[in-house]
């Protein structure tokens, strides 16, 4: 049996309500999922992450950050808690944060980037790695040039692990991987990698190779090709690891291996 780990889950989604405890002791541990990285993404997230970090401590570790979409629910003493929140043991990184400029409705894009700038400044404070959310529109990648000229001036990378951070649910061209990995970062591959239109994410991620990508689902959301419509969970990562190895043209085994190392890297995991 293949070991994994999901990289970047949110299983404190309400769509997990009723079934979340019978998934983490029993789902996940028979796909060999060994690790699942709980995403806290807005204020109210930060505690239940943390949470479930202390419900399951072998299996799940925290992110905390704030979203570019849920910046606007960032209160005034919410930073301040998050800079006491971040050195806790239970949690890996800063994250998920970055520009998505598909929600500008929701949340504007001054809003965006300031508090992008505030998470970066604690991503200095701390040296933890980042996880980064970047999203393009269409053929625009303006985020992506927004997100690297923030990162190129404002931030001083991660000292503590050996990956600086993620580009996590890598849905771009090599272009921008390439910029990624420069700068120490890894690519988060999730079912995005597994639908049909998207051959210039496959390139791009054969060109990056093995050693510069970690699996995800980003579940509930992005079920991979096969079980599209339905709800994700950590339990498709060996799926979603297949299409990969499949795709580059290695045994599955090499590439559970390889992408278990490079999260435990990134996260310091044990
Ligand atoms: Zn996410």
């Amino acid at each position: 049996m293949n070991f994994f780990i999901d990289s970047h889950a949110h299983l404190n989604d309400p769509a997990f309500d009723a079934d979340r405890d019978s998934l983490l002791q029993h789902t996940l541990p028979q796909a060999g999922i060994v690790h699942s990285i709980e995403i806290g993404c807005s204020p109210e997230e930060w505690l239940p992450a943390l949470q479930l970090a202390s419900s399951y401590p072998a299996l799940v570790h925290a992110v905390l950050g704030v979203h570019p979409e849920y910046a606007v629910k960032l209160g005034e003493n919410d930073l301040a808690r998050l800079a006491q929140l971040l050195p806790d043991p239970r949690n890996t990184a800063v994250g998920e944060i970055g520009l998505d400029y598909t929600c500008l409705d929701i949340s504007p894009k001054d809003l965006q980037q300031k508090t992008f700038q505030q998470m970066l400044e604690l991503g200095n404070q701390t040296q933890l790695p980042l996880v980064l959310h970047i999203r393009r529109q269409g053929e625009d990648y303006a985020a992506y040039e927004d997100s690297f000229y923030a990162l190129k001036h404002n931030w001083k990378g991660a000292s503590r692990t050996k990956h600086a951070g993620v580009l996590h649910c890598f849905c771009a061209r090599y272009e921008e991987a390439k910029r990624a990995l420069d700068m120490g970062l890894l690519l988060g591959i999730n079912g995005c990698f597994t639908y049909k239109k998207n051959e210039y994410i496959r390139e791009a991620v054969k060109k990056a190779g093995a050693e510069k990508i970690i699996l995800e689902t980003d579940c509930p959301y992005l079920s991979p090709q096969g079980k599209r419509g339905q709800r994700n969970d950590p339990s498709n990562i060996p799926l979603i690891g297949t299409f990969v190895a499949d795709y580059l043209n290695m045994p599955v085994e090499a590439l559970a291996q390889t992408t278990v190392q490079n999260t435990k890297d990134l996260y310091g995991l044990p």
